[in-house]
């Protein structure tokens, strides 16, 4: 375990922790030598249920990416693979793992308790292009959707697609049955365009699960001030990533501090209740200092170092998350 100064720990493991983004159940179903049992400590990749608690991390965004085979692999079972991969973790650990699908659900998860999962989509291809098997992966359990990953899909443009169209009236039909059915809409990969339409179309606050501050670093999956206020004024949440390309303009010297910089920034554009944490662990090449759960408290030291009150903290780390969440799950 990494050192934490008694400040830290105490205040971190009193907090609700909740993480927007991980890639981790991609490595359940993944054919060795990237296969990880996920109840089992390892040294690979960044997450396990034993790291988990390790950093004090009690909700934590599952999301199904269907991953580089995306093209050539069938995305619906893809992700229904991945679904199963954390029931059936569940089922193994029943006392350590549990899904929140309700607002009651998350009002459940607590500092000491379970770790708590949110499952998502991370593209729609899953979907198939048919809002039936919206209603079907509901079901499921996925209460998380971003439309798109970096290309296009059939509901929208993603952020390296290189184009400037919005939604499609698809991806419309998406935005609106995941309004009705108290699914929770992720902005991170689109387009400009995109992230315009759903903040337009959508009734209810949306997320950005794991980006970060286009003014700090001119990555096209960072957000501009305009956009982190637009999400903002919608009462929702942009959740600061580990991810060094989106840290630093030089991946190489991405660090901590560097993510506390996009946090500072993220507050004075869209003030305390507005500003997350979501890793991208499993998914991304993230700093030394954040390279594995157990190294999440870094996070809670340095805003303490940087001034920032417990009660901020405690707001960033989970208690801004579980607001959004609650105004839209039912
Ligand atoms: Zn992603």
């Amino acid at each position: 375990m990494p050192d934490f100064d008694p400040a830290t720990i105490d205040l971190h493991f009193n907090s609700l922790v909740f993480d927007g983004h991980c890639d981790t159940l991609g490595h359940a179903v993944a054919a060795p030598p990237q296969h990880r049992d996920l109840l089992t400590r390892s040294e690979k990749g960044h997450l396990d249920l034993p790291r988990l608690r390790e950093g004090g991390i009690n909700v934590q965004i599952f999301a199904c990416f269907p991953g580089a085979d995306r093209l050539h692999a069938c995305p619906t079972a893809a992700a229904l693979r991945r679904l199963e991969a954390f029931y059936h973790l569940m089922r193994r650990a029943p006392d350590q793992l549990a899904l929140i699908q309700t607002a009651d659900d998350l009002a459940r998860a607590t500092p000491h308790g379970p770790v708590h999962g949110i499952l998502g989509l991370e593209g729609v291809e899953a979907l198939g292009g048919s809002l039936d098997l919206l209603y079907t992966f509901h079901r499921l359990g996925v209460r998380n959707i971003g439309l798109t990953w970096n290309p296009r899909n059939a509901a929208a443009d993603g952020a390296l697609a290189g184009t400037s169209y919005g939604l499609t009236p698809f991806g419309r039909d998406v935005v609106a049955a995941c309004n009705d059915l108290g699914i929770m809409i992720d902005v991170s990969h689109l387009n400009a365009a995109g992230v315009e339409d759903v903040l337009a179309f959508s009734k209810r606050p949306v997320i950005a699960s794991h980006s970060n501050a286009r003014a700090l670093c001119d990555h096209p999956r960072n957000l501009t001030d305009d956009q982190i206020r637009g999400i903002a004024e919608k009462g929702g949440v942009i959740a600061a990533t580990f991810v060094s390309h989106f840290l630093h303009p030089d991946f190489r010297q991405a660090s901590l501090n560097d993510l506390l910089d996009h946090i500072d920034h993220l507050v004075q554009v869209a003030g305390v209740d507005h500003v997350a944490i979501g890793s991208d662990f499993d998914g991304c090449l993230p700093p030394p200092e954040l390279n594995s759960g157990e190294k999440y408290p870094a996070i809670t030291q340095g805003l303490l170092q940087r001034g920032y009150s417990p009660e901020a903290i405690r707001k960033i780390l989970g208690e801004n998350f579980r607001r959004v969440f609650l105004e839209v799950l039912f």
